[in-house]
């Protein structure tokens, strides 16, 4: 059977003419239905043998045409396609004079395997939708004048010009002007963002208004939109674990089966006193009903359903594995910023050291923070251009992980984080820094973070990072779900996030955490409840991500890292995307085991008929074929799911 979507492209390998076999291939089908047909009625008027012979052969030709160029294309690559039984039973058949029979097992199955392609194609068609998204030819500002060109030949610096009703053909940044965008195509939020000047849009969405100048920041082949379908597309062809397990499997079946028959029409005419040509003749329906060609595609049809699926609800599946992976989950734990919370904390006191001024700290903490990808250095950063700082380029810039950071400019060094960076780096905090920070901290003002410059402490900063209003709501899908226990892990403080913890009613929190420590809990968490998720935002949890059975990056469109780190990742920023991955993962693989279940019961029902009352070979290639279509349709479900 044709198993796996390439079938149709490798099957080209080696053939020096190409036919359309889009039209080529329901062609013979048909043509086939027409011969058998014709050799009927040649048979009723009692045509001469010669005649009818011709008849035969056409319909075989037609028939067998594509499974044979197949199996010749598997078997320069050394392997065994499932298929070989059914043109080996044809080919019986025509031995045994049965080539009625033989001709309709070529007819059911030829049109089966173009059902088949064309149920695989939609799956395949879901994700090459995508590629539709980026326009061919972008209107660019050149020399003060509009010109027309090939999205390939845009680079990185070039002017982009976008009319209302645009999409976006590269990835960039408002240069003048706002409008709304639909990302639903990238994310799957249906909601249009609003988008001002300075902030990122992506290739593949949609200007809805306004007339606006895009810088292009990324040339076409790195764009969000680009990596997205090269991530999908690689997906698809990586093979989760029961579908590399059933390749294998295959291979050896395929090669027992016709071991088996052979030893069956060896042995049996002599063994049992059976003519020879009827226990023959039984052999080929054997063949025909104990090739497993819907155990074969039980997986795949599924998986590659349910990627897509997922792909369209802007959740990336790097592969079938991970839907596997997925569905086993017993526990989820939350990197508290970013995932649990906003992305975004509101910056809630600036509070200087007497002798300096609000304005003198926010400089030096925003250009501390500049290079900083964490969520609390663009917050501060975007806090102090709001206050009218003109923030600049640090000299020297180092994130100390999980802490804070250190910058240097004008021989100074300058550094911002909790009191654990600088017991960290063996500077004593005074009394009174250490006064505030707990008054700060006891009052719950969030996040607190000391800020020091050269010998001078310049003061405190306080960031909350405010719960997603939809938090505990979005956690308890998670339950229904299945999920069965709901961690954070937080290099925050444990006061800020056990109110959180609380609040969301999650059943284990565990604050002030180094990023090594996430790793261990993770690995814990593993060990003691089963197969943990790490939900992070991909920026600098990467150790904790690689730690987890899956690893989920959170908000994804637009960073770079985010898609990187991850085994599968949001890429819109919210929490029921994940409920909405947990459910499918489980459906699918119920749906797989549905399909594995009912493939294997059909070939040991048919194969045990045949053994004991018998069966006609056209019925076995009904019931084999049949089963094959149900099996697909039945993985198709997965492209209508719904979260
Ligand atoms: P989370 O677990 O919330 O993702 P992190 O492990 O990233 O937190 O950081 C833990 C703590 O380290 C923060 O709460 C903050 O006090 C400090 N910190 C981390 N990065 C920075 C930064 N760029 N600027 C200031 N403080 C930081
Ligand atoms: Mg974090």
């Amino acid at each position: 059977m044709s198993t796996y979507p390439q079938t149709r492209t490798e099957s080209r390998v080696g053939w020096s003419f190409t036919f359309n076999d889009a039209l080529f291939e329901p062609l013979f089908v048909a043509l086939t239905l027409i011969g058998i047909g014709v050799d009927l009625l040649l048979g009723r008027v009692g045509a001469a043998p010669a005649a009818q012979l011709s008849v035969h052969l056409i319909t075989y030709f037609v028939g067998g045409f594509y499974a044979v160029r197949a199996i010749i294309a598997a078997l320069r690559e050394r392997t065994i396609k499932v298929d070989l039984l059914m043109i080996l039973a044809a080919m019986g058949a025509a031995y045994v004079d049965a080539w009625t029979e033989g001709a309709i097992l070529l007819f059911l199955f030829s049109l089966s395997n173009v059902l088949q392609n064309y149920a695989m194609d939609r799956t395949r068609r879901a994700i090459s939708a995508l590629l539709e998204l980026r326009p061919d030819t972008v209107t660019v500002r050149r020399d003060e004048a509009l010109i027309e060109l090939p999205v390939e030949e845009v680079v990185p610096g070039d002017v982009v010009a976008l009319r209302p009703g645009d999409r976006v053909p590269l990835d960039g940044t408002i240069l003048r002007g706002s409008g709304n965008f639909d990302e639903s195509a990238l994310t799957g939020e249906s909601m249009p963002v609003q988008k001002g000047e300075g902030m990122l849009v992506l290739a593949g969405t949609l200007n809805q208004s306004g007339a606006l100048d895009v810088l292009v920041t990324k040339p076409a082949s790195e764009s969000t939109l680009a990596r997205i379908i090269g991530m999908v597309s690689d997906a698809q062809a990586r093979k989760a674990r029961t579908q590399s397990f059933l390749d294998r499997f295959e291979q050896w079946y395929a090669l027992g089966v016709i071991g088996a028959v052979a030893l069956f029409i060896a042995f049996v005419p002599a063994l049992f006193h059976v003519p020879f040509a009827q226990n023959f003749y039984n052999g080929m329906v054997l063949l025909t009903v104990a090739s497993p060609c819907a155990l074969v595609i039980s997986v795949p049809a599924a998986l590659l359903s349910a990627i897509a699926n997922a792909a369209r609800h802007g959740v990336l599946f790097k592969g079938g594995a991970h839907l596997e992976e997925l569905s086993r989950i017993k526990v989820i734990a939350f990197d508290k910023t970013g995932t649990l919370t906003h992305a975004h904390p509101e910056v809630t006191d600036v509070l200087p050291r007497p002798g300096v001024t609000a304005d003198e700290l926010l400089a030096a903490v925003a250009r501390a923070e500049m290079q900083s990808e964490h969520p609390i250095a663009r917050s501060l950063m975007a806090y102090a251009e709001a206050q009218g700082v003109v923030v600049q380029e640090p000299e020297q810039f180092e994130a100390v992980t999980g802490m804070g950071v250190r910058a240097t400019w004008d021989g100074e060094e300058t550094l911002i984080g909790a009191p654990r960076l600088f017991s960290h780096l063996g500077v004593a905090l005074p009394n009174e820094m250490q006064a505030e920070f707990d008054r700060l901290g006891d009052e719950g003002r969030g996040t607190v973070l000391l800020a020091r410059r050269g010998t001078t402490w310049l003061g405190v900063v306080t960031v909350m990072d405010r719960e997603r209003a939809d938090a505990a709501e979005k956690l308890t899908l998670l339950r229904k779900a299945g999920i069965e226990r709901i961690v954070m892990l937080t290099g925050d403080n444990a006061r800020v996030a056990d109110a959180l913890g609380r609040r969301l009613g999650i059943d284990e929190v565990h604050a002030g955490l180094l990023p090594e420590d996430k790793l261990r809990i993770v690995g814990e968490l593993g060990r003691k409840y089963g197969p943990t998720a790490m939900v992070g935002d991909g920026i600098n949890d990467a150790p904790a991500l690689a730690a987890a059975s899956s690893s989920i990056a959170m908000g994804a469109a637009g960073t770079d890292a985010a898609l990187e780190t991850a085994d599968i990742v949001l890429m819109r920023d919210d929490l029921g995307a994940i409920a909405y991955a947990v459910g499918l993962s489980k459906r699918t693989q119920r749906i797989v085991w549905q399909n594995i279940v009912f493939a294997l019961a059909v070939v040991v029902v048919l194969v045990v008929l045949t053994l004991t009352i018998g069966v006609p070979l056209p019925l076995g290639v009904v019931g084999h074929e049949g089963s094959t279509i149900l099996v697909v349709l039945n993985g198709l479900r997965l492209l209508a799911h719904r979260g």
